[in-house]
C-alpha cells in the first residue's frame, strides 16, 4: 500500500463531502483508542468526553467485548443473518429479557430495525400511525430524533430541517420552555381537550426525558408522568426516544426509570451494542405489536456482531447493582465540578442529569472557544443546544476516576482562560 504520511489530512479535504461534521473541530487523524482515551496517529492522547456521542457508554474497545467478538468471528459465527434466528441473537435477547426487561416489569417485544437511531424512530412513528389510524404526532421544542424525513419532521433544529418539506408533526413546548412559572403540560392538556384547538388527535407523543442534542434540558418526572397520562387518556402512544439518554447514560438503564409510567414504544440505539457497532431496537408493548410479518422490512435488521457485544454489555454491566452505583458516583463528581465552573461564568446554568450533564454558558461563541481550547489541551468535548451554548460532558460511564478528574480539570482551566481573555477583550 502506498498511503499518505501519518497525519496527512488532504484526502479528507479533497474527497470527503462537505456534510462532514465532528472532524472539523477535532481535526486530527485518529489511530487507536481504549477506554476513555483516543490516540491520534502522531501518538497524542486525548480524553474522550464525547464518547461517540453517547454511543460508547462503556468506553472504546472493552476487552471482554473484543474477545467475544474475535471468538465469534474466528469460530465462523454468522455475520450477515437478515432477521434469521441466530445463536448470537438468541443469546442477546435472552440476556436482555433476563437482566433488563423482566426486572423492570416491561412486557415489551424487541423489534430490530435498520441499525441507526433514526431507523428505529421511523419504525416507532409508522407503528403508532398504523395502530391508531391517526397521522399527527406531538413532538417538543428542541427535541432531536434523527435526520431521515419522518424523524426529521419531529426534530426541532432549524439547521437540520433545512430544505425538507416536512409534515405530520405538531410541536409543543417542552418542560420549562416558557420559564419556571409555566407548566407546559397545561397547554398540551388544554389543546388535547379542546376539539377546536387545531391540534389533530395525535397517534403518538414523542419525547426525550433529557434532550441530548437540544441542550441537555431534563424534564421533571412529574411533567413526563403527566404527558404519559395525557397520551393514555387521549388514545395516543407514548414513545420515549432513549437513543441517547438510555443504556445507562442517566444512571439507570432507561432514562424514565423511577418515573410512574410505561411507554408504549421505547427507542434504543447509540450504546446498545456497547462497542460502538451499529444496532437499533424498538421495544414494543405487546398490545401495540400490530405489525404483519415483514411489514417493516429491511436488509440490515439486527447486526449479528453487535448482538455479540451487546450481550456482553448486558451481562457485564447490568446483571447487578454495582455498575449503577459507579455511574452515580461519577455523575456526582461531574456535578460538583460543574457547580464550581458555573461560578466562573456569569449567567451560566447546570444542565442535564446523570452522565449527560453540562454547562450552559449562554454564548455559543464562548462555548466553541472553550471546546477548542480543551482540544488543544487534549480533551474532546462538544457543545449542544439551540445556539451550541451548552458544554456537554458525555464521558464514558466506565471512565476511571483519575481520568475523569483530569478531563474536568482541563475543562475548568479552559473556561478560566476564556474568561480572562474575554475580560481583556472587554477592557
Ligand atoms: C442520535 C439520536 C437519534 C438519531 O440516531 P442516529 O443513529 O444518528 O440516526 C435519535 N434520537 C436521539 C435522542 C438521538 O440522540
Amino acid at each position: 500500500m502506498n498511503l499518505p504520511p501519518p497525519g496527512d489530512k488532504s484526502i479528507f479535504q479533497r474527497r470527503e463531502s462537505e456534510a462532514r461534521g465532528y472532524c472539523r473541530r477535532f481535526d486530527v487523524v485518529f489511530g487507536s483508542a481504549s477506554g476513555a482515551l483516543l490516540r491520534d496517529v502522531r501518538g497524542r492522547e486525548y480524553i474522550d468526553f464525547l464518547a461517540g456521542c453517547a454511543a460508547l457508554n462503556y468506553g472504546h474497545n472493552d476487552p471482554d467485548m473484543s474477545t467475544a467478538l474475535i471468538e465469534h468471528i474466528q469460530g465462523s459465527g454468522i455475520t450477515m443473518g437478515l432477521d434469521l434466528h441466530t445463536e448470537a441473537k438468541q443469546a442477546f435477547m435472552t440476556q436482555f429479557e433476563r437482566h433488563i426487561l423482566a426486572p423492570r416489569g416491561l412486557p415489551h417485544r424487541m423489534q430490530f430495525t435498520g441499525p441507526t437511531g433514526t431507523n428505529a424512530v421511523e419504525a416507532a412513528l409508522k407503528l403508532a400511525r398504523k395502530v391508531t389510524g391517526r397521522h399527527n404526532v406531538v413532538a417538543f421544542t428542541n427535541g432531536y430524533h434523527g435526520v431521515t424525513l419522518g424523524s426529521l419532521a419531529a426534530t426541532g433544529s432549524r439547521y437540520h430541517r433545512m430544505g425538507a418539506p416536512l409534515a405530520g408533526v405538531t410541536r409543543l413546548p417542552y418542560d420549562g420552555y416558557l420559564g419556571a412559572g409555566f407548566d407546559t403540560a397545561d397547554l398540551l392538556e388544554r389543546m388535547l381537550d379542546d376539539p377546536s384547538s387545531g391540534l389533530d388527535a395525535p397517534a403518538a407523543i414523542l419525547l426525550e426525558t433529557v434532550q441530548g442534542e437540544g441542550g441537555l434540558t431534563a424534564a421533571t418526572p412529574a411533567w413526563v408522568e403527566r404527558v404519559a397520562s395525557l397520551a393514555r387518556r387521549h388514545g395516543a402512544l407514548l414513545i420515549v426516544d432513549d437513543v441517547q439518554a438510555g443504556c445507562g447514560r442517566t444512571g439507570r438503564f432507561f432514562s424514565f426509570e423511577g418515573m410512574d409510567l410505561q411507554p408504549d414504544l421505547i427507542v434504543l440505539s447509540k450504546s446498545l451494542s456497547g462497542y460502538g457497532l451499529p444496532l437499533a431496537m424498538l421495544l414494543v408493548h405487546p398490545e401495540r405489536d400490530q405489525w404483519r410479518p415483514a411489514e417493516h422490512n429491511g436488509t440490515f435488521r439486527g447486526n449479528t456482531h453487535a448482538f455479540v457485544t451487546a450481550r456482553v454489555a448486558v451481562e457485564k454491566f447490568w446483571s447487578g447493582p454495582v455498575f449503577q452505583m459507579e455511574v452515580a458516583r461519577r455523575a456526582q463528581i461531574v456535578t460538583q465540578h460543574l457547580e464550581r465552573m458555573a461560578r466562573r461564568v456569569h449567567g451560566s446554568r447546570l444542565k442535564g442529569r446523570g452522565m449527560m450533564q453540562g454547562l450552559d454558558v449562554v454564548s455559543g461563541e464562548l462555548a466553541g472557544q472553550i471546546c477548542d481550547r480543551c482540544f488543544e489541551q487534549g480533551l474532546i468535548l462538544e457543545t449542544s443546544g439551540a445556539h451550541d451554548q451548552v458544554l456537554k460532558i458525555l464521558a464514558p460511564l466506565t471512565i476511571g476516576l483519575d481520568t475523569l478528574e483530569r478531563g474536568l480539570a482541563i475543562l475548568d482551566q479552559a473556561i478560566a482562560a476564556s474568561m480572562v481573555l474575554g475580560l481583556r477583550q472587554a477592557a
